[in-house]
């Protein structure tokens, strides 16, 4: 886990996370100054179109700024985060710095990139989340396109009557609606058709061991043509080599991620990144 979380960071693996053992103590204390001192950054990884390389937005990842600990993932203060009632407030900061971010880069005259922002199941289910969407964007400047909702397909499977209204409104609003890690949570595919959705994200466990695992090969390639069937779009997360890109390409996946595109980033490094992106191939591995 500390691995995934990049470069620099530090393993905050709790246990107990659920419980009061002094050390989860000290970590919910930390994060609830971290929340009012907003010590988040966000890293912003791209997400390329597969047949032609081009850059289409950016996910935007939160990393916590540890004091002592440095740099910290995601995966290790999220779930406390959800659990402490923490989540929404961070996840309100996440919004406003992602979409305050890019419609910096488009005032910069660059190209009109969009930016996905992860919601938690619990921020998904608040009754207020499409108006916090819809005002965050406007105190922004940003048009509804150019934003995307990541949710996980757990998330989705839960409440359906709240889950539907709240789509119906983002697809209403402008805002296209992601299932992030597809296929590793339980559920049926008949959410699929119920509800408005743009696009699938292939986990990126199934894509990790491509083209060598067949079985790999062939649960991506299922992936990619239901979500074509379904007229969703595909999007493949965790491409790490060329040879990755190649079986994309081959089954008409439309956009894909990973460390072999490039890793998240600081959004000066993003910026710089799409600068020198100015040849239409995709660089791979
Ligand atoms: P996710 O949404 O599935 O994000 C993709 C994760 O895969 C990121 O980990 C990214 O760094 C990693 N990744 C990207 N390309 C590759 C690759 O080629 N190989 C491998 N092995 N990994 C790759 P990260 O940044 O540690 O985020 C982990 C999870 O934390 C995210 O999974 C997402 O569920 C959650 N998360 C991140 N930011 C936020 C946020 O702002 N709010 C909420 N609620 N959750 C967030
Ligand atoms: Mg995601
Ligand atoms: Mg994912
Ligand atoms: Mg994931």
């Amino acid at each position: 886990h500390a691995k995934e979380a990049g470069r620099g960071s530090y393993s905050l693996y709790l246990p107990t996370m659920e419980g009061h053992a002094p050390a989860v103590l000290q970590q919910e204390h930390l994060l609830r100054r971290a929340v009012r001192e907003q010590q988040f950054v966000l890293h912003y990884q791209p997400q390329v179109r597969v047949d032609t390389g081009r850059l289409h937005g950016f996910e935007a990842l939160v990393r916590w700024q540890h004091p002592e600990q440095g740099l910290v993932g995601p995966d290790h203060f999220i779930p406390l985060a959800e659990s402490r009632g923490l989540i929404t407030a961070i996840g309100r900061w996440v919004l406003r710095e992602a979409c305050r971010q890019l419609r910096a880069w488009h005032d910069e005259g660059l190209p009109q990139v969009q930016v996905s922002v992860n919601l938690s199941a619990i921020e998904f289910r608040q009754r207020d989340v499409v108006a916090d969407i819809e005002h965050t964007l406007r105190e922004c400047g940003l048009a509804p396109r150019f934003l995307e909702i990541e949710i996980t397909e757990t998330a989705l499977m839960q409440h359906a009557d709240q889950t539907r209204e709240t789509l119906a409104a983002l697809r209403a609003l402008g805002v296209s609606v992601t299932v992030d890690d597809f296929g590793t949570g339980y559920s049926s595919l008949a959410y699929l058709k119920r509800y408005p959705l743009d696009k699938i994200k292939v986990d990126r466990s199934f894509v990790i061991d491509t083209p060598q695992d067949a079985d790999d090969v062939a649960i991506v390639t299922a992936v990619v043509q239901l979500a074509r069937s379904l007229q969703l779009q595909s999007v493949a997360e965790g491409v790490e080599n060329p040879e990755q890109l190649a079986l994309l390409r081959g089954l008409g996946c439309d956009l894909a991620q990973g460390y072999g595109i490039a890793r998240p980033m600081p959004a000066a490094q993003a910026l710089e990144w799409m600068r020198q992106q100015a040849r239409p191939v995709a660089r791979c591995g």
